[in-house]
């Protein structure tokens, strides 16, 4: 099917994208990334936008890994960030969930730019970022805005991007020790989380293993941050499940009495439900991928799982 009639714009600078979200301020207007959302909506679901900035901007696809913090521009595919050495050796988590996202053409074409601004309840991304602790970075014609994941997703396709305003990249903090995992129960037709988890789990002390984790030698959980997609119409962190972890062992018991939480924080109400998954059993994949993914953050701070 082709998509309604639009004007086309291509923006080879930040600058030249914001001139243009400003030239047409009263229009209804698109930013394309990969295209992997926008394209098919355009097509398919009624989406016609009268304009469609296309963003060609080299500087947006990068990846600036410093000491204590990595960046990545928006325009960077998951392709690039799942495969990058320096994303997997400092920030895993989310090159775990890049490498989770649909199939090897999407990976190649789509954005984690477009991914968060998309905001698909069930987006692999938002999820990573959310438990990495990572800042949103905005641009705009004053200048410039940072948002807190926790404060930029706020509904099925809302996020905290004002009219104008372009998603330059994300800022995400290196954690400190401990293990990390990205667990994901792909919807069968769409390759969306039907649930998706992503945690990291900060410990004090260090493990020699399984015999020093089932004897709870690899220290105490210092500081835990669990996100869950898919469950609802946005990513949330799941601060019930969090609290549970703190001050344990990164162990078997905490981990089931800490996974028993994952419902809490969300009203039942909410639970999204599909030709595929009710709500009842979508509360019930979300427990039991909380398990899967602190199991897994686990091994890896036992040192027992390669991270990469
Ligand atoms: C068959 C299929 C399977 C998929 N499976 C998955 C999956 O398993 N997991 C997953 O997470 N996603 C999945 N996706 C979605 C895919 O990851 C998209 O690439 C992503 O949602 C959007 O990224 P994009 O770069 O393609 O953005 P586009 O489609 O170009 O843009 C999407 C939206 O974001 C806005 N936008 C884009 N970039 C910016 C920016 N820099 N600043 C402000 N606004 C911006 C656009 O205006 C548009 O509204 C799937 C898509 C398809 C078609």
């Amino acid at each position: 099917m082709f998509p309604a009639e639009f004007d086309y714009e291509r923006a080879e600078s930040v600058s030249e994208a914001l001139e243009a979200l400003e030239r047409y301020a009263d229009a209804d207007v698109e930013i394309l990334a990969g295209g992997h959302s926008l394209v098919p909506a355009m097509k398919t679901e009624g989406r016609e936008p009268d304009v469609v900035v296309d963003l060609d901007v080299p500087a947006l696809d990068a990846v600036n890994a410093l000491d204590d913090r990595t960046v990545l521009g928006a325009l960077t595919t998951y392709a690039t960030i799942a495969d990058s050495g320096a994303v997997r050796s400092t920030v895993p988590l989310v090159a775990e969930a890049a490498s989770e996202v649909g199939d090897l053409q999407i990976r190649n074409r789509g954005t984690i730019g477009g991914n968060l601004a998309a905001a698909h309840p069930g987006a692999d991304l938002p999820a990573a970022v959310l438990a990495s602790d990572a800042t949103i970075l905005l641009r705009n014609r004053d200048g410039k805005r940072e948002v807190p994941a926790t404060d930029f997703f706020r509904g099925d396709g809302e996020t905290a991007v004002e009219p104008g305003e372009l998603l330059a990249g994300v800022r995400v903090p290196h954690a400190d020790g401990g293990g990390f995992a990205y667990a994901k129960k792909t919807h069968p037709a769409t390759g969306y989380a039907m649930v998706g988890v992503a945690a990291v789990v900060e410990t004090d002390g260090g493990g020699d293993g399984d015999a020093d984790r089932d004897a709870g030698g690899e220290g105490t959980v210092s500081s835990a941050r669990v996100a869950a997609t898919g469950a609802v119409d946005r990513a949330v962190r799941l601060p019930s499940v969090e609290d549970a972890l703190v001050g344990d062992p990164l162990d078997s018991a905490p981990i089931d009495a800490a996974a028993s939480e994952a419902r809490a924080d969300i009203d039942p109400e909410r639970l999204r439900a599909d030709a595929s998954a009710s709500a009842e059993f979508r509360g019930e994949l979300l427990e039991a991928y909380v398990a899967r993914a602190l199991e897994t953050a686990a091994d890896r701070a036992a040192g027992d799982t390669p991270t990469a």
